[in-house]
Formats: C-alpha cells, structure tokens, sequence
C-alpha cells in the first residue's frame, strides 16, 4: 500500500470517529449484550405503542390508503417511471410531506411510531413512493432542523415544508460514497463569513430534480487541532433557485423506477451563515444523528413489504396444485414460508420495538436502528426473492401481464426491484457491519486508547490503573453464571429455554470480541471478515430478544393466536444455526485464500477465465 493510500485511509478513519457520538448517555440494549449482559428487562415487557398515539396513527393510515388508493397506481408508476403529480400534490394537500414537522408549525406533529406506520403502508404498496416521502422526511430537511434547527431556521422553513415544498439530502458525490473525507464539494466563506459560496457536484439525490431545499454537506475550510489538519464536512440548508444550481442528469434505475433522482451541480450558489444545520464541522455529526431516527424508515417498510409476501404466498401455496398437491405441502416449498413468516416477525418485532425506543427520549438506539437496517434490508430482500420463487413464472411476470391474462396481479417481480436499493442507501450493509462493529466494541476502545494514546495531561498509569480496575470485574463475569436479575417465572419453558441460550451467547459473544482485540490489537478494525461475524450474532440475538418479547406479549393477551409460540420457537432454532456457524467464524485458511482468490480477480490476469463473453463495455474513470 502507498503512503498517500494510508494517509487517505487515515484520514477516513480521523473523520469517522470525529464524526460519531462519544458518549452513551443512556442504556442501549444492544450496547449491553455486546459487552456480555443481557438486559431482558430493557425489551420486556414488549414496548407496545400508547393507546393514545395509536388512535392517531390508526387515523392517519386508513386516510393515507384512501388517498394512495385513490391517487396512485402503483404498477403505472414503475411503467411510466414517474409518480404522477397529482397523486403528489394530493399527498401534500393532505399532509403527507408534513407528517414529522411538528404541529405549531403546520405539520402533523406525528411520533416516531405512527411516522413509520404510515410509511411502512406507503411501502407496502408503491416503492418509489415511499421514497419520494422518505427522502424528503426522514434524511432531507424536516429531521434535522427538527434535531439540530434554530427557531429562527425552524420558523423560516417548517411552514413551507409542512405546505408541501419538497426537499432532499446531499452527500455522496461522483467520487464520494462511503467515504465522506473525500468531499470535494466546498463552502468558501465570503463576506467577512456572513456567507458561503458552494461548489461542487453531487450524485444520486433522490427528490434532488424536484427539491424546493436540500441539506448540502460541504467542506468548510480545515482547522488545525494539535498539529493536525482536521477536515471539516458542514452541513447547509440550500434552496434549489439560485441560478448556480443545476441539474446535470437524471439517473436511472432498475427499482423504484418512480423517484427523482440526479447528479446536481452547484456553481457560486451562495448562502446565508444563518442557514447552517448545526455548528461549523459537524455535518456528519447532523448527518448520523438524522439517521439514527430516519433508518427506521427502512425497517419498517421492510417488515410491510414481508408481510405483503406472506399474504401473497398463503394465497399461492393454496391455490396451486402441481403433482397432485397443493405447492404449500411440498416440503421444499414449506421450508420456505416457515422463514417468512418467522423472519418477518423478527422484522416486525425489531422495527416496533426500535421505533417505540426512539420516540423515548431516554434511549440512545444508534446501534439499534442500525441492526434494524441491515437485518430488516437483508431478510426483506431474501423473502421477496423466495416469494418470486414460490410463485413460479408468475413470479417473474409483471403485475400488468398478470393482471391481462385475469391473474392475482401480485407485483412480486416489481418488490424484488424495489427493495433491492435498501441495501445499498442510508449506509451500505458493509458499512452497517463496521459502524455496528465500532459502537459494540466502544468500551474496549476507550480503554485501549486512554493507554495507547493518552489525551493531553492524562496519565498512562491512571489509564492502566482504570484498565485493570474495570476488567478484573468484566472479565471473570464473561465465564460465570449470574442469578438472573430479572424475573422469567411467568415465562414458558421453551422461552425461559431461548433467554438462557442469549444471555449465555452474548457472554461468549463478549469474550471472543474482547479475546479477538487482544489479538489483532489496532489492526482488528481490518479484520473485516471476523467482524462481520460478531455483528451478525449480535445482530440475531437482537431479533431473538425482540421476537421473544414481542411474542410474551401477544400471547398474554386475550385470544391469543398460539401458533406465534412455534413461529419464534422457528426464529430462535434458526438463528442458534447461524450463530453455531458464525462463531466457526472464517477460518484462517477460508480467510487467506478469499484474500489470494479476490487479489487475482482484482489484481491478476483473468482473461482466460473470462472468454467466451461479449465483453462490458468498460469507461475508465479517472480514480479518486
Ligand atoms: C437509488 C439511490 C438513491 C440514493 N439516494 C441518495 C440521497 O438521497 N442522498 C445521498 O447523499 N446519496 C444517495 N444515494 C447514494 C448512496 O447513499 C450511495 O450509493 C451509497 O452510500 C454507496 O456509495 P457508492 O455508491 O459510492 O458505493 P461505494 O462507497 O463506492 O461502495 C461500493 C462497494 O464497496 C463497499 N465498501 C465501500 N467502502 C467500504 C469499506 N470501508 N469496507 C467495506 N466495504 C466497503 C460498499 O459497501 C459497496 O458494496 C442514493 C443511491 C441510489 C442508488
């Protein structure tokens, strides 16, 4: 590697931990089972939504699918590639673009809980729709002003939000995805700083063609901290009619075929100091911040999306009947509703739960709302394919043809499309898998770095001191077996059975990640294979957690469906597969030969083993 790669590294890094939040300033559920305690009594009893807030969302849902109804064709939209402008002007004369701007401002003022609710009903039913509301309410401007806004900012923007005016969320670049340090986009102070000048290019701004207001991020000039450059990404509320703005293309794609999305490009576009979110420097603080809060969006319209599938599917495995039987009794195709339905509980139980969490102000959910993405993203997609399988041809067949021949017009092909993009926005799965890793394994870090760089005027042996101190109690725990400080006596045995299996595995989960920085020591955050790993443990005992709770509640309740028993017992089974394998982890030969096998295809000559083809057409691109 050349030293200018490992400075650019370096910097990434700089900019990633100057960007995230230090402290825990309350309890996180999953914080805690990474660092080996399992804290049952933080999900149970189940967090369920208050009636009051209920009655709200109960309202506004069963308006917005009349108006969606009404308004929409979902399968018009991904033909046309485009949402009509009526429908949009009938979802903002409704509210609809308004929904988490508060009430004083002429917004519905809606919670966390209902926000998702509506947008998981959006998503159920039209994907680039919900992404038209999605990309304007939970990453473009109302979350953010709502969080970091002034109340002159708020007074200035919140009414014209709430009336309908559109806006978007401005970070990657041509050249800038996961990596913000390579922001080329500038704010050059002008006016004795009373304004900014922006310029530079951004890509991919869905809503971005028809925005009224975006959030730009944009370098600032750098600042020197103890000898050190440290770039500074900030973040700017900017209106799309300054005659420097443009929009260069409107990008294509292969799902939600209905958004606005492009490449914009500013030019001088200059605007008001008064019109930073935030403080100087910590646009990527507003930015992570935001989507604490706006990832739920992903979560929940993945669970809508699995529970669309399973109604889908239950029709199907009826109503089909191939040699001799309904397709619903053949083994191999039963192997496959089983997960559905299991998984799209453990989808639904994380969402919920992560969504009623962030709507108490007391809950820090950055590792939990991250979960809920990357698992929510990953199991929605692997349902919808499964679904297209089951369904056959049909599966593959649009909504219109099957609709034209006088068939359920299930848009299956169409979910596949559009849910596919989930993994890939609001932070990569891989870039989840990091960020998760980072946060689970904060506590270890802190320690590590109050030895291995001590802040100015910190004494090392103090540092040790702490060090010892902390892991002489930590670490004996990690191997015995506490009384359990919460109360499982109502429970049945399978579950009581499922919470001593968590609380035993996240204990063995904390001594490996602990036993793992030990050994790898700074480098560990290269071992990208192993982490991966641990997060994904985490990440099912997480769902587990959630889906048991979920599950204590609905079967306490009067006229319970029992069969939720078996479905969790099903999550539960499933996901000790996974973890068993998991913690195999990659052995180092599988480790060392994915490295060689990858550096060949990437570095290597392959041609041989790539004849044969009508070659891609292939356009270097100038790199970085
Ligand atoms: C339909 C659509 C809508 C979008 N909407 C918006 C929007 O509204 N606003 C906005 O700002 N952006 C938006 N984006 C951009 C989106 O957020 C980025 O595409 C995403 O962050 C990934 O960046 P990239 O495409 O440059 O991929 P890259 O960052 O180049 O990544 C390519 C691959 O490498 C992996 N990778 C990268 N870095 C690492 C690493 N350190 N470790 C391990 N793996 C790594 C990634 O996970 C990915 O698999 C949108 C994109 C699309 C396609």
């Amino acid at each position: 590697m050349k030293i200018s790669d490992n400075l650019e590294k370096q910097a990434a890094l700089d900019l990633a931990e100057d960007s995230r939040e230090e402290e825990w300033k309350f309890e996180s559920f999953v914080g805690e089972l990474f660092k080996g305690n399992f804290r049952w009594d933080l999900v149970h009893p189940y967090r369920v939504q208050a009636e009051s807030d209920k009655t709200i969302g109960d309202k506004v849902c069963s308006e917005l699918e009349l108006v969606l109804k009404e308004h929409l064709d979902p399968d018009a939209v991904d033909k046309n590639e485009e949402v009509p402008k009526s429908a949009l002007d009938a979802l903002k004369k409704h509210g609809y673009f308004g929904m988490k701007i508060p009430k004083e401002y002429g917004g519905m003022g809606l919670s966390v809980v209902n926000y998702t609710r509506a947008m998981a009903l959006v998503g159920s039913y039209c994907g680039s729709t919900a992404v038209w509301l999605s990309a304007h309410q939970s990453i473009g401007v109302p979350q953010p002003l709502k969080m970091f806004g002034t109340k002159s900012q708020k007074e200035k923007y919140f009414p014209q939000l709430a009336k309908g005016a559109v806006s978007a969320f401005a970070l990657t670049e041509p050249d800038v995805g996961s990596d913000p340090a390579k922001m080329t986009t500038t704010a050059t102070p002008v006016d004795d700083g009373e304004n900014y000048l922006i310029n530079g290019d951004k890509l991919y701004i869905t809503n971005g063609p028809a925005a009224d207001l975006l959030i730009v991020m944009a370098m600032t000039p750098s600042i020197m901290v103890a000898g050190k450059e440290r770039k500074q990404i900030t973040a700017f509320i900017v209106p799309t009619d300054d005659p420097g703005f443009e929009v260069i293309h409107k990008c294509s794609f292969m799902g939600i075929r209905g958004i606005e999305n492009g490449w914009l490009r500013f030019t001088n576009v200059k605007v008001s100091k008064t019109d930073i979110i935030g403080d100087i420097g910590k646009g990527l603080k507003v930015a992570l911040a935001t989507l604490n809060t706006g990832r739920l969006t992903i979560p929940a319209i993945s669970t809508a999306s699995g529970k669309a599938c399973m109604v889908m599917v239950k029709h199907w495995a009826n109503e089909r009947v191939q040699w001799g039987n309904k397709i619903g009794e053949h083994q191999a195709v039963q192997i496959k509703l089983a997960k559905m339905a299991a998984d799209t509980f453990a989808m639904e139980s994380i969402s919920e739960l992560t969504a009623v969490w962030a709507d108490n102000e007391n809950a820090d959910i950055r590792l939990e709302a991250a979960m809920a993405k990357y698992f929510g993203s990953e199991v929605s997609c692997a349902i919808a394919d499964e679904t297209l399988q089951i369904r056959g041809g049909r599966g593959f067949e649009t909504a219109d043809s099957l609709r034209a021949r006088g068939e359920s017009p299930f848009p299956v092909e169409r979910m596949v499309r559009d849910l596919r993009i989930n993994r890939i926005i609001e932070g990569t799965s891989e870039i989840m898998q990091l960020f998760i890793a980072r946060e689970a394994m904060d506590v270890h870090i802190k320690f590590i770095m109050g030895i291995l760089s001590p802040k100015k005027g910190a004494s090392l042996l103090g540092a040790f001191w702490k060090a010892i101190k902390f892991y002489s109690f930590w670490y004996p725990k990690q191997w015995i077996r506490l009384p359990k400080l919460y109360n499982v006596s109502a429970l049945s045995r399978e579950n009581r059975c499922h919470l001593t299996y968590i609380s035993k595995t996240s204990k063995k989960l904390a001594r490996s990640l602990f036993h793992t920085m030990g050994k790898y020591q700074t480098k560990l955050e290269k071992e990208q294979m192993i982490l991966a790993k641990f997060v994904d443990i985490g990440t099912d005992l997480f769902a587990m957690s959630a889906s048991l709770a979920h599950a204590e509640y609905l079967l306490s309740q009067d006229n319970a469906d029992k069969n939720i028993q078996n479905v969790v017992n099903l999550f539960c089974t499933q996901a000790r597969h996974r973890i068993k394998s998991n913690f195999k982890l990659v052995s180092k030969k599988d480790r060392k030969l994915i490295k060689s096998v990858s550096e060949w295809l990437v570095d290597g000559d392959i041609s041989a083993r790539t004849q044969g083809i009508v070659q891609p057409e292939i356009v270097n691109q100038k790199n970085g």
